[in-house]
């Protein structure tokens, strides 16, 4: 008999269907085990009329017929003729899977991360950033993006070496990347023009805050033929749009779990652009004190101002001072062509129009204290021609933290890596 998911079964009475997957509770009453069955679709309650003595998790095949039931999930029950058992589960787990994953401290979440990844609720975090990732590609495919993969290990650092992992290879040491920057800007000039990129980044930070990982994945974006950053925020707030509408058409059920929703299109068209120095002064008027820096109070403030200013909780804040961006950022006075983008109190992504001219290039890496021979092979890429180009990129658990409301960016993450945890 073929197996029926879950979320598949329509009819209500009689019906003979095979399901599998894992015993998710077991309730016994008078002479009757329920037993609730939870496949990947969703939960099903199964009536046996002898004990089946199995252990919770264990993972079954059942057979029977369908009958309504106003107490059960979906209004419809199995009353189970035979079963097999397809893998035992041992007894007492170390954390319980069908509880409500909100009771569990991270550190259990994530000392016991094989048994709570089976968590509908925690599983679902990852359907949903699975969603994020497919409407990324296929709205930069639209728009004739081409997809890359680049290197990871690299021979010297893209933003002047500090904050990287070093490896081992052969007989010499070198890095884990950054960011795929080097490269993106790389295929802009072979010729690609419009590139995106999917990939792990690392970052050897030592802080410990709720949204710091020190593996990351990376939404990278660059485009060639840009002629301002203004290009780029219209392109990112139309991406987000996109990656919004599309997890509210296909993940609303996780949404509503989540107790989330998120801005609709005319709130994404209204996301504020505001420069470095006028944030500033906003965050410091708000918190009735002067400000220097843009920290995660100001930025929390910032989103709150965009809130109750423009209806929606995001801001793109641009014209950054020269020394608070990178050696590749395109100068622009005494600020830059760059910017960030801030969601929910957050920085999620970051981006900038590019220096292209060669020598401008090398005087600005040199002004930032780097070695421009160390980095004859990036060079080329100038040398030898490339249009003007910019991108950007956000992180995709920051991402997945800020549409679900997760207080710990670890959350977000399968299997997350910090200053103390490597496994699992
Ligand atoms: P922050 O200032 O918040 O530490 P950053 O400015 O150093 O971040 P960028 O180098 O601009 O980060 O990286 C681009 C994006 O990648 C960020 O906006 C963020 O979404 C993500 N990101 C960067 N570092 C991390 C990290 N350590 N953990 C998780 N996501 C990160
Ligand atoms: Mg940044």
């Amino acid at each position: 008999m073929e197996r029926t998911l879950i979320r598949d079964i329509r009819e209500k009475d009689d019906t003979r269907i095979s399901c599998s997957g894992w015993v998710h509770r077991i309730r016994k009453l008078g002479g009757i085990t329920f037993l609730l069955l939870r496949d990947r679709s969703g939960i099903l309650q199964t009536v046996w009329s002898e004990e089946p003595g199995l252990n919770l998790e264990s993972v079954i095949q059942v057979r029977g017929r369908l009958k309504p039931s106003e107490k059960a999930p979906g209004g419809v029950e199995l009353q189970v003729e035979d079963y097999k058992l397809l893998a035992a589960a041992a007894p007492n787990l170390p954390v319980a899977v069908n509880q409500d994953p909100t009771k569990l401290s991270i550190e259990a979440l994530l000392d016991y991360r094989m048994l709570s990844l089976r968590n509908p609720k925690i599983r679902s975090i990852f359907s949903l950033q699975s969603e994020i990732l497919r409407s990324f590609a296929e709205y930069l495919r639209s728009l004739d993006f081409t997809e890359i993969k680049s290197s990871k290990l690299i021979g010297s650092g893209s933003e002047g070496g500090t904050g990287l992992f070093e490896v081992d290879y052969f007989d010499r040491k070198v890095f884990l990347a950054q960011s795929p920057q080097l490269y993106k800007q790389a295929m802009v000039a072979a010729g690609m023009e419009r590139v995106f990129e999917i990939g792990a980044a690392y970052r050897a930070e030592k802080h410990e805050t709720p949204r710091h990982l020190n593996e990351y994945v990376s939404l990278d974006i660059e485009m060639g033929f840009i002629e301002s950053d203004q290009e780029l925020m219209d392109l990112e707030a139309e991406i987000l749009n996109y990656i919004f509408e599309q997890v509210r058409r296909k993940n609303a059920d996780i949404l509503e779990l989540w107790d989330s929703s998120l801005p609709d299109p005319e709130a994404m068209r209204k996301i504020p652009r505001i420069s470095y120095d006028e944030a500033r002064d906003i965050i410091s008027t708000r918190l009735g004190r002067r400000i220097f820096e843009l920290n995660p109070e100001g930025e929390r403030e910032l989103c709150q101002w965009a809130a109750e200013n423009a209806g929606v909780e995001a801001v793109f804040v641009h014209s950054y001072p020269r020394k608070k961006r990178p050696f590749y950022t395109y100068p622009d006075g005494r600020h830059t062509m760059s910017f960030d983008l801030l969601f929910r109190g957050l920085e999620i992504s970051s981006g900038s129009r590019r220096i292209h001219d060669h020598d401008l290039l090398v005087e600005n890496i040199r002004r930032f204290g780097l070695d421009p021979e160390e980095m004859e092979d990036y060079l080329q890429v100038f040398r030898y021609g490339c249009p003007p180009h910019g991108g950007f990129a956000f992180g995709l658990e920051r991402l997945t933290q800020k549409i679900l409301g997760l207080s710990n960016i670890k959350e977000a993450s399968l299997f997350p890596r910090d200053r103390k945890r490597v496994s699992p």
